[in-house]
């Protein structure tokens, strides 16, 4: 009996032990956890501030709300209806309707002749109301084509019919598009005065170029400072490409405000966002809202501290910021405008950049160049499979087979322009700019300038109480441009090209009489003023455009 007891003592007593021990797992483990969520938080208070986490916290309880509001029987009702007008209204903008129209839905039994095809091509290019192939042709846009010029166009077919078929993913079966990849990438880190060490590869445009760009910090990071939540740091301003990167590569973004005055990041949250976590901050030369340069210097100061990657986009800034010095331009004028400040390799922080070879290099679309400090960098972008069943593979970027004939038609462009070509080509163009800047500051005072944009692209918002920005985008639009609006602060911009560059009169014209109807018939009804105001201006908007906008991209494939 008492053997009995005693045993069943003892097992009790381990029993006991082990959920101490058990317990105290627990609560190391809860202890832990905590932990962590605190230095997140932290982290996460540090990187925005009290006043932007409150903000942002607002925001998410407002949505919260509104979204338990939608979800009323009553209420989805009326939104479905609402989404369902908005739907057919953006389909009947972009596909062509009525008994006219041929579809062509499967494949034909029999082959057309090519004849047939440029018929069917020319209908096509006709059959939606106000539209027409050469409506580019007339100039009236923000980017978008950015050079349009015969002679060019016949090069780049010239190059691409000779290459049609290659794919640089053999390069022993075309050892031609093998060199013009690998000069391409040369001749563009020369424009950005990169060391020797440095390298690059081609990509099929700037969104690619950026995306590579996070994975190659990503795994860099992972490789040399065995971070495993990585963090990046961006300007408000960036390119929503970074986000996307970060998006699909698993990495936590930092968005850091602009100020409203210089339209530059903000470089004292730029370093208080800085973590261990930190893989890579970035900066744009020029950014894609109002065209204007961060302060790449400092950031370079910055990434060097902390030893991590400082990118620097120059996707837009392509072939004319690297031009800006030759053309006496990069000073600015005499009253200290549109300086351009230093963004290349030159600043020993900056690890990478990425320059579009299809914006200002004139060449087709479907090229960019990614750039790196060093090679070493570089193999973080690889993708290598040694043991694929189909064999050992290896690619430098996103896509496997590629367009040989794009690196051809590249390749073509920039041999034929030249340097001597892209600094007049900078030169008009910037100059243009200036001058739609200088008549918004000097002979417009219902608008301003955002910021102090030193290259191609200007924006402009308002300081009237009676004139709203995306008013006057709207009746720009009536007047035949097509301009792009901008949310934070309400505004609108021009990315001048070659093909703007005849009608700077014409536009400051235009854009005096679109002040003028803004400001005493404004009509309230424009696609800016519906889309742009909604999505800033309510805690609902957001959502409502982001349903809008994908059933913009549904619609693009309604046959
Ligand atoms: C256009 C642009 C990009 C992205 O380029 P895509 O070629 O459209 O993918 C990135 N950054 C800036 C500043 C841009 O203007």
């Amino acid at each position: 009996m008492s053997a009995v007891a005693s045993s069943s003592k003892s097992s009790l007593k381990q029993i006991a032990s082990l959920l101490l021990t058990l317990d105290g797992a627990k609560s190391a483990l809860f202890y832990y956890v905590l932990l962590v969520q605190i230095i997140k938080a932290h982290r996460h208070l540090r990187a925005r501030g009290t006043r932007m986490t409150m903000k942002e916290l607002y925001t998410w309880v407002s949505r919260q709300i509104i979204h338990v509001f939608l979800k009323l029987p009553s209420m989805q009702k009326k939104v479905s209806e609402q989404m369902g007008q908005a739907r057919l209204d953006i389909e009947n903008k972009l596909v062509p309707k009525g008994p006219d129209v041929v579809r062509h839905l499967t494949l034909p039994n029999e082959g057309k002749s090519l004849e047939w095809l440029i018929k069917e091509m020319e209908i096509m290019d006709t059959e939606m109301p106000g539209s027409s192939i050469d409506a580019w042709k007339k100039g009236k846009l923000s980017g978008a084509v950015y050079h349009g010029g015969d002679e060019l166009s016949s090069i780049i077919i010239t190059a691409y019919s000779r290459y049609c078929v290659s794919n640089p993913l053999h390069p022993e079966v075309f050892p031609a598009v093998r060199k013009m990849e690998a000069e391409i990438v040369s001749m563009v880190l020369k424009m950005y005065c990169a060391p020797d060490s440095a390298a690059g590869t081609m990509t099929s445009g700037g969104t690619e170029s950026i995306v590579m760009a996070v994975k190659t910090y990503r795994d860099w990071a992972r490789a040399v400072k065995g971070i495993t939540h990585p963090e990046m740091i961006i300007p408000s301003s960036a390119h929503a490409a970074f986000d996307k990167g970060a998006e699909y590569m698993g990495v936590k973004v930092h968005s850091i405000p602009v100020d409203s005055y210089t339209r530059r990041v903000d470089i004292k949250r730029v370093r208080r966002a800085i973590n261990a976590n930190t893989m890579l901050i970035v900066g744009s030369c020029i950014n894609f809202p109002d065209g204007n340069q961060d302060d790449i210097q400092s950031l370079s100061v910055l990434a060097k501290k902390h030893n991590i990657g400082l990118h620097v986009d120059c996707c837009l800034g392509s072939f004319i910021v690297p031009f800006l010095d030759s053309t006496g331009l990069s000073k600015g004028d005499e009253k200290g405008r549109y300086k351009l400040e230093p963004f290349d390799f030159r600043l020993d922080g900056v690890t990478s950049i990425s320059c579009d070879t299809h914006k200002y290099g004139f060449a087709p679309k479907g090229t960019s160049v990614i750039m790196y400090r060093t090679a070493e960098l570089r193999r973080h972008q690889y993708y290598v499979n040694p043991t694929w069943s189909g064999g050992v593979y290896a690619s430098p970027s996103l896509s496997g087979s590629r367009p040989g004939a794009l690196i051809a038609g590249c390749w073509a462009v920039m041999q034929h322009i030249g340097s001597e070509g892209y600094k007049n080509s900078c030169a008009a163009i910037v100059k243009a700019t200036r001058q739609i800047a200088d008549a918004i500051h000097d002979d417009i005072p219902e608008l301003y300038v955002l910021g102090n944009p030193p290259a191609s692209v200007v924006a402009f918002g308002s300081k009237h109480p009676k004139v709203d920005a995306l008013e006057v985008g709207d009746a720009m639009s009536k007047r035949g441009w097509h301009l792009n609006a901008l949310n934070d602060p309400k505004s609108v911009h021009i990315a001048c090209t070659k093909l703007t560059v005849p009608l700077v009169d014409q536009f400051i014209a235009d854009l005096k009489d679109s002040v003028r109807e803004a400001k005493l018939t404004p009509s309230g009804k424009g696609t800016m003023v519906a889309v742009y105001g909604l999505g800033s201006s309510s805690a609902v908007g957001p959502s409502m455009v982001g349903q809008l906008a994908s059933a913009f991209i549904d619609a693009l494939y309604k046959a």
